[in-house]
């Protein structure tokens, strides 16, 4: 099938020849045509299926056409968990409707000066893309009108549940007309999704994409397992200096960790910064621009700030501290292998991380295969799996660091970090002593 048979505006398939689409993916070769036919729907696809094009070439379609009511308000309305999905959404929205005579998308997020934002909504726009919270901020003080909304798109529904955000949304929904078409994109479709489907979505059709098996097919995903913080350090440390990686996502359990883990890293002579939702807005952006522009080789992230990033030149993912839910490795994997590319994916286990580990392969359907690093052998072997010898790791090829070879100061900071570190003797992984451990090193 291609992007042709699916009857889309001939303007919007300009569009699509310039991002360099050749075929439809399989949620879009699913939902435009239904979404074209003016029906609801309800589809279970992550990100990196192609999702964010399957709704918006449809809202696109429309608007090609103009509306019949006069109004300045929007006609397609996006409800995303996070700022960064939002601003993705944006450039989507922005990206494939460049030859639409005059498209108007406007952004309302969290975290961002009112004043601009009172003034962007002021002026007609055709797609708003917003976080639940602020927009209703501005749906009570009035500021927006709905009389010509077309469309409404819950975008990874689930993770808005999780965050606590579907109130805010069924608030919205009570709030604007309910003529429109609503669409819901959710990973996962379980009970609690379907109860909200059921309040908001008209007879929706149901899709349902590849299972995560399939989409996570380009990813390697490798397991190490480590003893203590100051072993994943040297861990970590070794993965990044492989010139094989190009860029990477590490993630950690805690915005503190996050900052504290940047920090060593970058004072390792990396060039890593963190990325989490305490930060405001302008860093954010910042900083995921600079990803994207690929001046920034190491990003290290929580779950939340990292959802909506979609960078191609993420060649690994490294979960320094495993998610806690099943669902969540998944999300972070699939940051890497973006576009068709090809991935790996790193994941620090301790003795406490069993159950975990279970979980998470339970969930994706793939036992994954440990590895050890000659030189960096953990010193703790599971017992519990089964037919799974360590793989040595092909031996890493060393990125020429200039804080290595040239720096003697940021050497010696290096080995100051790691030598506090292997003076550690406490090798438990509670939150607190991490803490404490990454207090030392950020105070030296
Ligand atoms: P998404 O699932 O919306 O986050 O999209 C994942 C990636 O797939 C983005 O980089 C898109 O630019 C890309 N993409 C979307 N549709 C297609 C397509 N039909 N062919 C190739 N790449 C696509």
């Amino acid at each position: 099938m291609s992007f042709e048979t699916l009857k889309l505006h001939p303007l919007i398939l300009k569009a699509i020849v310039d991002s360099g689409y050749s075929t439809p993916t399989p949620i879009q070769k699913q939902a435009i045509p239904e979404l074209l036919a003016g029906h609801d729907i309800m589809a279970s696809a992550q990100t990196g299926t192609g999702k964010t094009a399957a709704f918006m070439l449809p809202a696109l379609h429309r608007l090609a056409t103009a509306s019949k009511v006069h109004s300045r308000g929007p006609r397609i309305l996006v409800l995303t968990p996070t700022r960064e999905l939002a601003l993705q959404v944006s450039d989507a929205a922005t990206k494939y409707g460049k030859y639409l005579h005059r498209i108007k998308v406007v952004s309302i997020l969290g975290g961002m000066p009112y004043p601009l934002q009172n003034k962007l909504l002021s002026q007609p726009v055709d797609i708003l893309v917003a976080t639940p919270g602020r927009l209703i901020d501005h749906i009570q003080r009035g500021r927006i009108n709905f009389s010509r909304l077309e469309m409404l798109v819950l975008d990874e529904a689930d993770r808005m549940l999780d965050m606590g955000f579907i109130e805010d949304v069924e608030k919205i929904a009570l709030a604007i007309p309910t003529t429109h078409q609503t669409l819901m994109f959710s990973a996962t479709l379980d009970s609690a999704i379907a109860k909200v489907a059921t309040r908001l979505l008209k007879s929706p059709k149901r899709i349902q994409i590849a299972k995560q098996q399939a989409k996570l097919d380009n990813i390697e995903q490798r397991l190490h397992y480590v003893d203590d913080l100051s072993h994943k350090n040297r861990l970590l440390d070794h993965l990044l200096r492989d010139i094989k990686l190009k860029q990477a996502i590490v993630f950690t359990a805690t915005k503190r960790d996050a900052d504290t883990l940047a920090d060593n890293l970058s004072a390792q002579g990396h060039e890593a910064l963190a990325l989490h939702g305490d930060m405001n807005q302008r860093d954010r952006t910042r900083t995921i621009t600079k990803l994207r522009h690929g001046s920034l080789r190491v990003l290290v992230a929580t779950d939340v700030a990292a959802r909506g990033i979609n960078v191609v030149g993420i060649t690994h993912v490294i979960n320094f501290d495993l998610p806690k839910f099943a669902e969540d490795y998944v999300h972070r994997i699939g940051r890497t292998g973006r576009a068709g590319a090809s991935g790996i994916a790193v994941s620090f286990a301790s003795g406490k991380d069993g159950v975990n580990l279970q979980k998470i392969e339970r969930f994706t359907g793939h036992r994954i295969v440990s590895h050890v690093v000659p030189g960096l052998e953990p010193r703790y072997k599971p017992r519990s799996r089964p037919g799974n010898t360590p793989r040595a790791t092909p031996s890493i090829v060393r990125k020429r660091s200039r804080s290595w070879s040239n720096d003697s100061n940021k050497r010696s900071s290096f080995s100051n970090v790691n030598g506090n570190w292997n003076n550690n003797r406490d090798h438990s992984f509670s939150n607190d002593k991490m803490g404490n451990s990454f207090k030392n090193v950020r105070n030296k």
